[in-house]
């Protein structure tokens, strides 16, 4: 598995995988990686011989008052998984990659970005929306892969690239949850005991 990261780099490696044949899926994520970001990469070795994964912690997407300093970074670890699952590149671009001295775009996208997250949350589906627009760009993937654990992320995505007429394949990948009940995330490790009981009211209240 090759590590990059800056994009001339990656658009060389790029270029190498589409030469050899087969599709290119793109799995991004933020790290920290456990089961639920490696089913994304289990499904996307079943749809494209070649398969990417992204970590980066996107600052645009986090309010002023989260917890980006705090994000559990482990990248070393992530690396070791994402090459044992066969993953063909980590693209792992720096902040000053993906956000160049004097960037100033944004995407906005309305309608199902509006209520829940997105009334709670201010900017953050439009830090996600630019981020993965730069992403789908950067990459040039056949199909990307979103978990449904951040279902109207999903929903947001599929409405972005849809409206932005970006030619790909999005696929949604059921929540991979623990034994319990309670759907992995890479902010569980913030939890106390008590919390984890706490929160597994959650999937109860849905089961029943
Ligand atoms: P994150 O690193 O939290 O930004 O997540 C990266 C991708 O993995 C997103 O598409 C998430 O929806 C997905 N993901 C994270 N946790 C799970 C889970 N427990 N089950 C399924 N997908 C997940």
């Amino acid at each position: 598995m090759q590590i990059i990261r800056d994009i001339i780099a990656l658009r060389a490696a790029l270029a190498d995988l589409r030469a050899a044949g087969g599709g290119v899926a793109l799995v991004p994520t933020m790290g920290a990686l456990h089961d639920g970001h490696m089913a994304l990469v289990e499904e996307a070795r079943r749809h494209a011989r070649h398969v990417v994964t992204s970590i980066f912690v996107n600052p645009t997407q986090f309010a002023p008052s989260e917890d980006l300093s705090t994000y559990p970074r482990r990248e070393a670890t992530d690396a070791h998984m994402l090459a044992e699952a066969g993953v063909a590149i980590l693209w792992a671009p720096t902040v000053e990659q993906v956000y160049p001295d004097g960037f100033a775009s944004s995407i906005t996208v309305g309608g199902v970005a509006e209520p829940l997250d997105g009334a709670h949350r201010r900017g953050h589906f439009a830090g996600v929306a630019t981020v993965v627009a730069k992403l789908f760009n950067q990459v040039q993937p056949d199909i990307a892969l979103f978990g449904e654990k951040d279902w109207q992320q999903l929903a947001v995505i599929r409405r972005m690239a849809r409206d932005l007429d970006f030619p790909l394949d999005i696929i949604g990948v059921p929540i991979q949850r623990d034994e319990h009940g309670l759907a992995l995330s890479s902010r569980n490790a913030y939890l106390t005991d008590e919390e984890r009981q706490q929160a597994l009211a959650l999937p109860r209240a849905l089961t029943s």
